[in-house]
């Protein structure tokens, strides 16, 4: 699964793949390959979910957030 989120590694908002391990997914960032164990609940997944929304929001002001749409997509917004 996909989806966009800013990476604490390489700082960019970037195309990230979850990939769900039962409990456990690794969140991977395309751009800069830094992975990441977390917790996969419901708790998190509709955290990824109001995550979505308040991108969708920023969109508006940041519409470099739109051009995230391929695995290594990657933008810089300060
Ligand atoms: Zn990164």
């Amino acid at each position: 699964m996909l989806h966009k989120h800013k990476c604490q590694a390489c700082s960019y908002y970037t195309i990230f793949q979850i990939t769900p391990m039962g409990h456990k997914a690794t969140n991977t960032c395309t751009h800069c390959g830094d992975e990441q164990t977390i917790p996969w609940d419901n708790e998190i997944r509709s955290m990824f979910k109001q995550t979505q929304k308040a991108l969708k929001d920023m969109e508006e002001f940041c519409p470099e957030l739109k051009d995230l749409k391929e695995a290594g997509d990657h933008v810089l917004i300060s």
